[in-house]
């Protein structure tokens, strides 16, 4: 099997697992139990808590271990807000893009149905790419937090972090990035973001566990509330198996990110010349050149996505139709539609992913693709 579909989900890493074991078996103490027990696993989630800060260029305490990037989003969104909220006893003004991941998304939503939040969803260009001055023309004197995502999940399309942070910073106003699909291709440190989402499972460690990076000069209000922990931001006993293997797989991510992102790149681009040439139908969607290095998105006009992902499956080639939340549902992609596309051709969407170790010709599953298309047109 082929599986292309690594920025829904991949494999956990043997290193990974290998450094999750013990806290599976002998170290099972509670990281806040003051007995030697629990000391020796507070050890442990305070180192794998210095090792991330160390990769996305913040500080150790800044790093609040999530149960993945749906409630890392929902935690900087919401708890951003609702501490400007409190503070200011105004509802504010949040500013994000209209092809986030559902997570930030629904986020402002609720942020605007339960407590009045303004909410901006400025567009981007055909592209993808949000343009600063674009965001600089919807702050207002009002605006809380800007929450943008570095590399979109169903087109890969990378956004100029430090250029929109350059809009925000001035204004002081808090700027969360969305990570989760740059981990491990594009540089985390030094993108001048307040609030940092990374997830596990895109980066060799489990599903369930994510991070929240987030500068502690930001107040945040905490979503979940109980015993304290990660600095009263998100009560409840730890995932040290989880911290402790994500904390080893961003550092190796982050170690073999240059090599990954070339290799991986000039995979994917000889993949995007082959289907291009033998499917006339074939249109990428997404940035030419700014865009992730292991996606290649594509709409193939007058054929349904759906059928598509079947046939190629038949041939053992397992892709998406975009992003795996909206898998499954018949709406189009609000991300494909945003970019204006018609609902019609984003229907036949299929999103092709290689993970961080691909290696190999791409020119097979190119044809794959070119044999499933022509096997549904033909129907
Ligand atoms: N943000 C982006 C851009 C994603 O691609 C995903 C996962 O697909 C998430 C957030 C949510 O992450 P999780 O699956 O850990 O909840």
């Amino acid at each position: 099997m082929l599986y292309l579909d690594h920025a829904a989900s991949g494999p956990v890493r043997p290193e990974v697992r290998a450094a999750m074991l013990p806290f599976l078996g002998d170290r099972f103490g509670n990281p806040s139990s003051h007995h030697t027990v629990g000391e020796d696993v507070a050890g442990a989630l305070e180192d794998a808590r210095r090792r991330v800060a160390a990769v996305v260029g913040m500080r150790p305490g800044d790093v609040v271990f999530t149960s993945g990037a749906t409630e890392a989003n929902n935690l900087a969104v919401k708890g951003v807000a609702v501490a400007a909220l409190l503070r200011t006893g105004r509802p504010g003004h949040v500013v994000t893009t209209a092809i986030e991941h559902e997570s930030v998304l629904s986020s402002v939503e609720y942020l605007h149905r339960v407590h009045g939040v303004a909410v901006t969803q400025v567009g981007v260009d055909r592209d993808g790419v949000l343009s600063p001055a674009a965001l600089a023309g919807a702050l207002r004197e009002d605006t809380v937090l800007v929450s943008v995502g570095y590399a979109n999940n169903e087109i890969g399309t990378v956004q100029d972090a430090a250029a929109l942070t350059a809009v925000t910073a001035p204004a002081r106003i808090p700027f969360h990035l969305d990570a989760v699909q740059a981990a491990g291709w594009l540089p985390l440190a030094g993108t001048g973001a307040d609030a940092l989402s990374l997830a596990g499972h895109k980066i060799g460690a489990p599903q369930g566990v994510g991070v929240l990076a987030i500068r502690g000069r930001v107040p945040l209000e905490p979503l979940l509330h109980g015993g304290g922990q990660e600095r009263d931001r998100r009560s409840g006993t730890q995932n040290v198996a989880g911290a402790v293997g994500f904390a080893v797989a961003l550092e190796l991510a982050e170690q073999e990110r240059a090599d990954a992102a070339a290799r991986v790149a000039a995979m994917r681009d000889a993949f995007i010349d082959r289907v291009r040439e033998r499917v006339p139908e074939a249109s990428l969607t997404g940035h030419p050149s700014r865009r992730l290095p292991g996606t290649a998105s594509f709409t193939f006009e007058g054929v349904s996505g759906e059928a598509i992902l079947l046939e190629l499956e038949r041939r053992g080639v397992v892709s998406s139709s975009g992003s795996a939340c909206a898998a499954g549902s018949d709406e189009p992609s609000h991300v494909l539609v945003a970019l204006g596309v018609a609902p019609e051709v984003a229907q036949t969407s299929v999103r092709f992913s290689f993970g961080h170790h691909a290696v190999g010709d791409p020119a097979p599953i190119a044809d794959a693709v070119a044999a499933s298309v022509a096997a549904v047109r033909s129907r």
